[in-house]
Order: structure tokens, then C-alpha cells, then sequence
């Protein structure tokens, strides 16, 4: 088929999950006789060090020019001092905007092996598979206007736009849609129309578009009782929908459902598919260059890489089975360790994946 992607590390744990998510696809690449063609480039901090700045136009050329890009994580101390506009973080902020991805899919899966290692009791999680679907280039992160600006009585005030046009919201919602009718065909959008006006249109559209689909059942719920439920009983999700904010602090919710932030992967859609793909951890400066992350979450996002942009989902299935079949081993990272299994350590974890593939 040869796929061109795009692998940009980052910063912090990024080169060494990353390394260990080439060393899969270098395998399946090999098992498959996919011909894929990478190219490495910089995001973040690491982009900012060569340059000058979290995003050059060189690399979102590249970006766009290829099938897909598996990222690594960005951001550490060394560039907090930096001025807003130039931090790490604004390289992933531009490279989701320019490219379009708008459709940001967080799967929230517990690993049977490790029901132990969620701070709920394990009946309450045991067999959670979750999709959210959060809007990832509009919203409140993105309004304008915004600012910190001098009011008369020389007080400072601190002000964003929470905006959202039906056309964002019809297409984030028929993506959503569209997974659920892959799932259990159900979807509950989360919002907050009872005090939120762009709530109340995002209501009114997702209610709209349910009418396209009927075998899927729409559900709606605030963002307030969604949070609540998802910590109280989380296994009546199936797929969440919802805006930029309220998916990223849900999103997170969800993750520590799991357990481990080490083992999510997350995959970030254009429309028509061409997607950047990156766990959904920071760059976890406190243990960066031990050799101890969990590249799991990594290389599970090069696993849903194949299955939403490259076509190729017997590839993806392969990955997660091989993933499972690590952790049925015993192998954990530190992140996961528990008593009587086998910690290890980033690369070792990456060779079982790679053992356990075969080929
Ligand atoms: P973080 O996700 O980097 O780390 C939170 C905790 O989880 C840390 O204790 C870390 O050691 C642990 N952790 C994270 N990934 C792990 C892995 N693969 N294996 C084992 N343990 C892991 O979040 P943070 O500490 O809030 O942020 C650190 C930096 O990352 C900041 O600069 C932040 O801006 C950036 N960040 C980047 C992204 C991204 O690139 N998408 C996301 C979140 C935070």
C-alpha cells in the first residue's frame, strides 16, 4: 500500500515511547509487507530548540502532505518560562487547527489484566470500554474574543468566547454518530444547555441529526451528572459526544477509570479521515530518560492509526491482541506493576509487543 507517516516524538518520554512504537511498526510492517515510509520531524519543546518555534511550517507541510502522524508527547520545564505563544503546547493546539482534525476519539478500555489498577472496585470497571468523541478545534479554546483586559476601576479581568456554529457541531456530531453505529449504537452528547445558549444549538443540532439516524439512540445528559456518572457507574456509556472543554476534562476522567494514563490511546480525525495519532499522556517530565514509561498508550495509537486512516484493520487487531497477550505474560511497566507480575522497563516492553506479533 505504501502509507507515508509522519513520527514526531516530542519531548520528555516522546522519543522513548516513540522508539518503541517504530520498533512495532517495524514488525507489522514486516509481517504485512505494508511498505510503509516514515519520516521523523520535531513538535514542542524539541521544535522550539531547532526552530525556534512548537510548530515549523516545514513540518505541518510534511504533516499534511502524509497518510497519517504518530506523535509523542510534548512540553517540560525547560520551555515553561517561555512566552504563551511560543510553549510547546501551541505546536499541538496549531497542528490540530491547520490540520483539521476537529474529531478527537478517546477510547477509555479497561484491560481485564489490570481491573486491579483503577481506583474503582474492579466490578464497577471491570469490562469498561468507553468512546469519547470530543470536539477538538472549536469551543472556548478557540473563541474569540479573548484576553486579560483593564477594566475602569483598574481591576484586571480574564475573558474567553465559548462559541460553536451549527456546521462544527453537525459534523463532530456525525462522527459521533458514525462510531456508535460501529459500537452499541448508543451516544449520550453532554452539554450544559441549561445554562450555556451554545449548548442549548448544540442540543437542538444533535437532536437534528439523530433523525439521519435512527437505529442509533440519542441520549443527552449535562456535563455536571456526566462526570458524576462516569465515576458512579460508567459502564452505561457507550459513546459520549461533546464539546472541546468538557471532552478534555471528561476525557480525563475516563483515563483514570482505566487505571493507567500509560495504556490510552487517543486518534484526532480530519474529514476525511487523515489523522494524528498520540497518547493521551503529557511527556511525564518526572520519569523522562529512566527508561521506565509505558509505551503502550503509544503504541496503541499507532494500532488505531491503522485502523481509521490506513485501512488496514486486521493490522490494528493484530497490535491490541499482541498488547493483550503482553499483559496475559504478566510484563508491566512501572505504571502498572502490581505484586506478582514482571516490571519492566520502556524498550523491554516494546521488544514483548514485538515477540508477541510474531511474523
Ligand atoms: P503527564 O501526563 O506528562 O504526567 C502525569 C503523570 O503520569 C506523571 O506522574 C507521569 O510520570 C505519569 N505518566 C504519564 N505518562 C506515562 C507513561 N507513558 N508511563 C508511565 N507514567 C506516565 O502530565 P503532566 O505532568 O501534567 O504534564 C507534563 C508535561 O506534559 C507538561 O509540560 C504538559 O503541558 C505536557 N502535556 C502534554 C500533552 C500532550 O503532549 N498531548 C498532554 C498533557 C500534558
Amino acid at each position: 500500500m505504501s502509507k507515508k507517516i509522519v513520527i514526531l516524538p516530542g519531548d520528555g518520554i516522546g522519543p522513548e515511547i516513540m522508539q518503541e512504537a517504530v520498533k512495532v511498526l517495524n514488525a507489522v510492517d514486516n509481517k504485512y509487507k505494508l511498505g510503509l515510509k516514515y519520516e521523523e520531524d520535531c513538535i514542542g519543546g524539541a521544535a522550539i530548540d531547532k526552530y525556534g518555534v512548537p510548530l515549523a511550517s516545514s513540518t505541518l507541510d510534511k504533516c499534511r502532505a502524509a497518510d497519517a502522524v504518530l506523535m509523542g508527547s510534548v512540553g517540560g520545564p525547560k520551555w515553561d518560562a517561555l512566552d504563551s505563544n511560543i510553549r510547546p503546547e501551541k505546536g499541538l493546539l496549531k497542528i490540530r487547527y491547520e490540520m483539521g482534525l476537529f474529531s478527537n476519539l478517546r477510547p477509555a478500555i479497561l484491560y481485564p489484566q489490570l481491573a486491579d489498577a483503577s481506583s474503582l472496585r474492579p466490578e464497577v470497571v471491570a469490562g469498561l470500554d468507553i468512546l469519547i468523541v470530543r470536539e477538538l478545534t472549536g469551543g472556548i479554546y478557540f473563541g474569540e474574543p479573548r484576553g486579560i483586559r483593564l477594566l475602569e476601576n483598574g481591576e484586571r479581568q480574564g475573558y474567553n468566547t465559548y462559541v460553536y456554529a451549527e456546521s462544527e457541531i453537525e459534523r463532530i456530531g456525525r462522527s459521533a454518530f458514525e462510531m456508535a453505529r460501529k459500537r452499541s449504537k448508543k451516544i449520550c452528547s453532554v452539554d450544559k444547555s441549561n445554562v450555556l445558549e451554545v449548548t442549548v444549538l448544540w442540543r437542538e443540532v444533535m437532536q437534528a441529526l439523530a433523525k439521519e439516524y435512527p437505529d442509533v439512540e440519542l441520549t443527552h445528559m449535562y456535563v455536571d451528572n456526566a462526570a458524576m456518572q462516569l465515576v458512579r457507574q460508567p459502564k452505561q456509556f457507550d459513546v459520549i459526544v461533546t464539546g472541546n472543554m468538557f471532552g478534555d476534562i471528561l476525557s480525563d476522567t475516563g483515563a483514570m477509570l482505566t487505571g493507567s494514563i500509560g495504556m490510552l490511546p487517543s486518534a484526532s480525525l480530519d474529514q476525511n479521515g487523515k489523522g494524528l495519532y498520540e497518547p493521551v499522556h503529557g511527556s511525564a517530565p518526572d520519569i523522562a530518560g529512566q527508561g521506565i514509561a509505558n509505551p503502550l498508550a503509544t503504541i496503541l495509537s499507532a494500532a488505531m492509526m491503522f485502523r481509521y486512516s490506513l485501512d488496514q484493520s486486521a493490522v490494528a487487531d493484530d497490535i491490541e491482541a499482541a498488547v493483550g497477550k503482553v499483559l496475559d505474560q504478566g510484563y508491566r511497566s512501572a505504571d502498572i506493576y502490581s505484586p506478582g507480575t514482571t516490571k519492566v522497563g520502556t524498550s523491554q516492553m516494546g521488544d514483548a509487543v514485538v515477540e508477541a506479533l510474531g511474523g
